[in-house]
């Protein structure tokens, strides 16, 4: 008998499954796919760790997540800083000085300033979703060409059914600055986030292709307590309903040429072009393999947001207010599961980002772990 049974060897897994251990707990891991890591998986193609589910930048203000993250894995200097395409104009992100200069020819701040607030003026009351808290935010132009597209894109949904929170992730800056976060602490993990996880995982019992929910009863008689990480609605059986999440598909293709965007990430924001972002791997690591040497070849995917099915990767959870409410139903039922804890994207049903998913792991290990 096991004291944990963690499924999911994602991030909230990995760092649960790390603490546990150190306290002198047995621990298994197991997860459904043939590798750890979950989303945050890198595979390496020729030399450069393809962020397989996607781009992923870690990024915090949290010196304990970052103090700990360094514990696994050495970080490089990225910054991220994707570059927008719209119908073959480029603009800088997030939205700076250079932006702003690219759309309306300003110079000065001043300039912008008054730019954007001349154009914020129709919206007069409290934003009440994303399409009003961007115009007011940035003004209509920034809005329709920037945002707009990507973001119906993105979420599969109008701009004016989506909560303004999304859009607040966002910085909006009147400096040439073109970091797209604002933390302190920036970087990729050398090595791809693979090995940190499975350094994460070191001396830990693992065990990948493992279907928890198909085999849930003899699972859990092997363990005192459950820390479940896949989706909350599964777990129950979808009893009160699907709740939506959106997916992505990639089109990954690997390139006999050295460069072929020159950054990491373009992102398209016009609606037409059906794809959301091309990610080239190579610019994460800045061109080079392991021992410092330029790459000849390029890894890109092309990244296309859908709703999710059954059957699909859920990655997104939808927080409006419908799923919002369905979550709280599941969160009832999950809250009366005795020796069952939910955590991460998928348990709490929450658009985490990596550090917020590792900060999330530690109270919840701290909270659990007698
Ligand atoms: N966004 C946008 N235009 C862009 C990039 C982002 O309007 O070029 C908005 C959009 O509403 C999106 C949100 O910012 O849903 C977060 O986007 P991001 O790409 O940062 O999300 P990620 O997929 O990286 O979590």
């Amino acid at each position: 008998m096991y004291d944990y049974l963690i499924v999911g060897a994602g991030l909230f897994g990995a760092v649960f499954a790390r603490e546990a251990k150190d306290a002198g707990k047995s621990v298994l891991v197991i997860d459904k796919r043939p590798h750890v890591a979950g989303n945050v998986y890198t595979k390496n193609v020729e030399g450069i760790h393809v962020h397989e589910y996607g781009a992923h930048i870690f990024h915090t203000n949290n010196k304990t997540v970052w103090d700990y993250v360094q514990r696994f894995a050495d970080f490089n200097r990225f910054t991220n800083s994707p570059v927008a395409n719209y119908k073959g104009e480029l603009f800088s992100l997030p939205f700076n000085m250079y932006t702003f200069n690219k759309m309306w020819g300003v110079v000065t701040p001043e300039e912008a300033a008054t730019k954007i607030a001349e154009q914020r003026k129709e919206i007069t009351s409290e934003p009440r979703n994303l399409e009003e808290q961007a115009i007011s935010l940035v003004g209509r132009d920034i809005y329709e060409k920037l945002i707009k597209g990507y973001t119906e894109k993105q979420w599969g949904r109008d701009c004016r059914d989506l909560p303004a929170f999304i859009i607040k992730r966002l910085p909006v800056r009147l400096t040439f600055d073109n970091n797209y976060f604002n933390a302190l602490y920036q970087g990729i993990p050398i090595g791809g986030y693979t090995k940190m996880v499975e350094n994460m995982l070191s001396g830990i019992e693992v065990r990948l292709e493992e279907d928890y929910l198909k085999n849930k009863a003899a699972w859990d008689a092997m363990a005192k307590t459950v820390i479940y990480t896949g989706p909350i609605d599964a777990y129950f059986a979808y009893q009160l309903g699907t709740l939506a999440y959106r997916s992505v598909r990639f089109e990954t293709e690997l390139l006999d040429m050295p460069n072929f965007q020159g950054n990491a990430a373009v992102n398209y924001t016009d609606r037409e072009t059906p794809w959301t972002r091309i990610i080239e791997h190579k610019w994460f690591e800045f061109g080079k393999d392991a021992a410092g040497n330029d790459l000849p070849k390029t890894v890109i995917s092309r990244e296309y947001s859908s709703e999710w099915k059954p059957g699909d990767e859920p990655y997104y959870p939808v927080n409006d207010e419908k799923n919002g409410a369905l979550y709280a139903a599941y969160k009832e039922l999950a809250d009366k599961e005795e020796h069952v804890v939910f955590g991460g994207r998928l348990g709490e049903y929450k658009y985490y980002d990596m550090d917020q998913v590792i900060a999330s792991a530690l109270q919840c290990a701290k909270r659990v772990i007698q």
